[in-house]
């Protein structure tokens, strides 16, 4: 398939909106100019192919906000020397002998009416300053080209409206993320009664979007951005394990349902954007090469480098965007692995602040103590020894108790069983073990 019409096929097919599809890059247009330009080196004779190594240079005066592109051929003119002959036609629009000042030669070329119309067949063969002439080493001849003008000014004007697209975009996703952090906000939030909050749905789905990584990786692997077709299907897993595990169907409070709707449209959009730019990118990397084929000026690199400061060329947006979800909506709920004891590698429970600032168990603490182990296990400090219950942080445990129910209960009961097994002897069972075998019994 050809690549302008791969390219529409990629703009109908994704459901675009309307506007993004009328102002995507005008592959056809920008076909039809490399023609033109084509034409026009060949109206003057210019086949820069046959031109030595080092002979013409092509390159944009000015920023990305405003540039005028420039062929420039230069020749020596040294007794037997051939180097003219490729630029002959160029040369013998030169009424005399040539002047080796720019502007001068510009001026000549004005003199000589060179134009996108002029025919080379109606100029006279002659060489002005012919080989016999010494008196100049290097003349620069700049081909009055008018098209290519054309071809880059189109682009720009294009990347230049892509990005504000964009920039709009970014703002409605800001502003939809802002709306559904306060919409998380009560959804999210702890409360005695399970049936009145979703935490536990919320930070399990946090979690499965987290592990999807569904813009960029962070597998030590593949770790980066990820290309559109890798982050469609990323967010299709993160959907569809969503699904297999009922999270959207077993929300307690009817308000999460359309949290998590306007969550996966945050997404969407996202994706849509990223797959928006990349097509739109990959287009104009495509034309910039077709434009090198047609007229072997080798503008893709120097005109890349002059727009590559553009965000359509980055990440910027998606990088953003996804900074911004997780501040202010998969932070909402706290992850257990941020309160992890790196002792025992379950909650930290009855958590000892040392002196170097890490958390542990007390129970773990103890244990330590015990054993004469005198160094914190994270960063190797001494400072087991000087904790003591006065070094639990209080702040900590009512912040765990309330985010992390569960764990802290099962964490209780744990330790529980271990204090009755050492007080009791191995026959100790704690009330939770003999309901349980009672049930089993039962
Ligand atoms: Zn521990
Ligand atoms: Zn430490």
């Amino acid at each position: 398939m050809k690549f302008a019409h791969q390219f529409q096929v990629a703009l109908q097919e994704e459901g675009f909106p309307e506007q993004w599809v009328k102002e995507a890059f005008p592959y056809k247009q920008l076909k039809k100019t490399i023609k033109r330009v084509a034409n026009e080196l060949e109206a003057h004779n210019v086949d820069l192919t046959k031109l030595p190594e080092g002979s013409f240079e092509y390159n944009f005066k000015g920023d990305r906000k405003g540039f005028t592109p420039k062929l420039t051929l230069f020749y020596e003119n040294k007794p037997g020397s051939n180097k003219t002959q490729p630029v002959k036609s160029i040369l013998s629009l030169f009424p005399r002998d040539p002047v080796s000042t720019n502007e001068a030669t510009n001026e000549a070329i004005d003199q000589a009416g060179l134009d996108a119309n002029s025919s080379p067949s109606t100029i006279p063969d002659a060489v002005p300053g012919s080989e016999k002439a010494t008196d100049y080493r290097q003349v620069e001849i700049v081909v009055p080209l008018m098209f290519d003008a054309e071809f880059f000014g189109l682009i720009q004007g294009d990347v230049q409206s892509l990005d504000q697209i964009q920039q709009r975009e970014r703002e409605d996703l800001v502003q939809e993320v802002n709306n559904l952090h306060r919409e998380l906000v009560p959804l999210a939030e702890p409360a005695k009664n399970r049936k009145k909050s979703d935490m536990y749905k919320w930070r399990e789905l946090f979690e499965i979007y987290l592990d999807a990584g569904v813009f960029f990786s962070r597998r030590e692997e593949s770790r980066g951005p990820r290309t559109s077709a890798e982050a469609k299907k990323q967010l299709e897993w993160f959907q569809g394990e969503v699904k297999r595990r009922g999270l959207a169907t077993n929300f307690q409070l009817p308000g999460s349902k359309k949290a998590l709707d306007r969550f996966l449209k945050i997404n969407v959009t996202l994706w849509q954007n990223l797959k928006y730019q990349e097509i739109n990118q990959q287009a104009v990397g495509k034309i910039l090469k077709k434009f090198d084929k047609n007229t072997h000026l080798g503008a893709s690199q120097t005109f890349s480098k002059l727009i590559e400061s553009h965000s359509i060329m980055s990440e910027d947006m998606a990088k953003a965007i996804c900074a911004k979800i997780n501040d202010d909506v998969v932070n909402i709920t706290p992850k257990l692995s941020d309160y992890i004891c790196p002792v025992c590698t379950s909650i930290v429970w009855r958590p000892i602040r040392l002196k170097c600032q890490h958390n542990i168990c007390v129970n773990c603490c103890i244990h330590f103590q015990n054993h004469r182990m005198r160094f914190c296990p994270l960063c190797r400090a001494e400072t087991i020894m000087e904790a003591d219950t006065d070094s639990i942080d209080a702040d900590l445990s009512r912040y765990l108790k309330r985010y992390f129910v569960d764990e802290v209960r099962e964490k209780q009961i744990e330790n529980e069983i271990k204090d009755g097994r050492e007080r009791f002897g191995v026959l100790y069972r704690h009330p939770t073990e003999r309901k349980h075998m009672h049930c089993s019994v039962m």
